[in-house]
């Protein structure tokens, strides 16, 4: 280590009995069945999860129709046409979209049409406005004088301009797969196919609950000894923007009676319970014990700072059905970030979803990340792209577990390894992108 850095004190030995990342995502998830299906209004959809394949009642477009404004008429009409020899044909209707033309289009002849609109018997080319006299023949103020005659300044091969019936989708097709998670395009699909509601996975419903005596609710008064609960309200607006329905049970005081009767009544509703705090080492952690009395317990230390304590198991409710419990750590960063790295997957694989891990890009450390005991590192930092591609991640402010501003400005964490003491500034290191479409600087 040379001279300028701050040195790093740490054991020889690994620590044995922690739980490394992916083991307790793997535990987690093993107890996080995906939820049944709900019947949806399409508009109330978008991120939730296909439960059925979505089968083509008809074909789409329904019909051969124009994709441009002009001039249905039959190829052969046109032949020989030139801006300097038009070829002149007789104009015998107009039709806007939404409209079915009632006759055929004949030699010499056309009907004016509108993009959108179904391509009339007899023609089988569009000469768009641009190819014909059309511009010249209105002056201005008489742009509702009905056409008689039209000039086509340039022949048309078959075909040309038109839509084909069934081009995007034929009837019987499987146009969207079970599991396919909607979002606008493909809830555009279901509503172009005139489909209403669909069957997705349910969203589960997640109890959130503080513990401790030191809590305020944000709108009390502050108070000496006091400090205010951000970690539920940060876990509630988490549930929601991974796609869970947050349900909030306040702060339970620590005593064993408190919380039991908290955890009892989110049982009755929830398919997941989120505790904060209490599962440290102190007197007063009473999570752990309620959880080992009324349910079953798995507690860990994983392998990981922030956020090493982890209490995890599963409570019967009242109906009989398995609810996963993780309790998180009461330092908000350590709460926040391990609800990131294992609550976000536990939802998306209730709703449905791939628990897929966040895309990990490679950056140049801008600053030293330093690893004290053997544990996964993760720094929150922002990433950025310089001139030349190159991203860096630099450190947004200290990183002690309770620092929250420091969190506010990530948007990603860059990661030093639990074998690595010490990722140095310049070096490479892998960052995980959180909300990577959140610009910071
Ligand atoms: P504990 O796990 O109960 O020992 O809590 C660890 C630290 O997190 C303590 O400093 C607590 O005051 C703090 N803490 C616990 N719960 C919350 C919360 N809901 N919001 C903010 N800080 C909390
Ligand atoms: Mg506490």
């Amino acid at each position: 280590m040379s001279s300028h850095q701050t040195p790093v004190t740490r054991s020889t030995e690994p620590p044995v009995d922690m739980l490394p990342v992916e083991d307790a995502v793997d535990r987690i998830l093993s107890f996080c069945p995906r939820l049944p299906s709900e019947s949806r209004a399409i508009d109330d959809s978008v991120g939730q999860v296909l439960a059925t394949d979505i089968t083509a009642p008809f074909d789409i477009p329904p019909h051969d129709n124009t994709a441009m404004d002009g001039y249905a008429v039959q190829s052969r009409s046109t032949d020989g046409a030139t801006e300097s020899n038009p070829v002149h044909l007789q104009v015998i209707g107009e039709l806007a979209a939404g409209y079915l033309y009632n006759g055929e289009v004949g030699a010499g002849q056309a009907v004016r049409i509108m993009t959108g609109a179904p391509v009339p018997d007899g023609a089988d080319t569009i000469v768009p406005f641009e190819e014909t006299d059309e511009y010249g023949l209105r002056a201005p103020g008489q742009e509702h004088e009905t056409i008689k005659d039209v000039g086509i300044l340039k022949a048309a091969g078959p075909g040309s301009n038109i839509r084909r019936r069934g081009e995007d989708v034929r009837q019987g097709q499987q146009v969207l797969d079970a599991g396919t998670v909607l979002r606008g395009p493909e809830v555009a699909v279901l509503a172009s196919l005139g489909v209403a509601s669909v069957d997705v996975i349910r969203r589960p419903r997640v109890a959130i609950l503080s513990t401790g005596d030191e809590l305020l609710s944000p709108g009390d008064a502050p108070a000496p000894g006091k400090i205010y609960d951000s970690n539920s309200y940060g876990l509630s607006a988490l549930v929601t923007q991974y796609g869970g329905i947050p349900q909030r049970f306040g702060i339970a005081q620590d005593t064993i009676p408190a919380l039991t009767a908290r955890i009892n009544e989110a049982l009755e509703t929830c398919d997941l319970v989120i505790t904060s705090a209490g599962v440290s080492r102190g007197d007063f952690d009473v999570v752990k014990e309620v959880l080992a009395r009324e349910g079953a317990i798995d507690f860990w230390t994983v392998k990981m700072k922030p956020g090493k304590p982890l209490a995890f198991g599963e409570f019967e409710a009242p109906d009989g059905r398995r609810v996963p419990h993780i309790g998180l750590p009461g330092n908000p960063v350590s709460s926040l970030l391990a609800f990131e790295l294992f609550g976000r997957l536990a939802i998306y694989q209730m709703m449905g979803r791939q628990p897929q891990p966040r895309p990990i890009v490679r950056a140049v450390a801008d600053d030293d990340i330093v690893n004290t005991d053997w544990r996964r590192v993760y720094a929150r930092a922002t990433l950025n792209q310089d001139s030349d591609g190159t991203w860096h991640a630099r450190l947004t402010g200290p990183q002690g577990s309770g620092v929250l501003t420091s969190m506010a400005l990530a948007n990603g964490y860059a990661v030093c390894p639990e074998d690595r003491e010490r990722i140095r500034a310049g070096e490479e290191c892998d960052v995980i992108m959180v909300d990577w479409d959140h610009p910071l600087d």
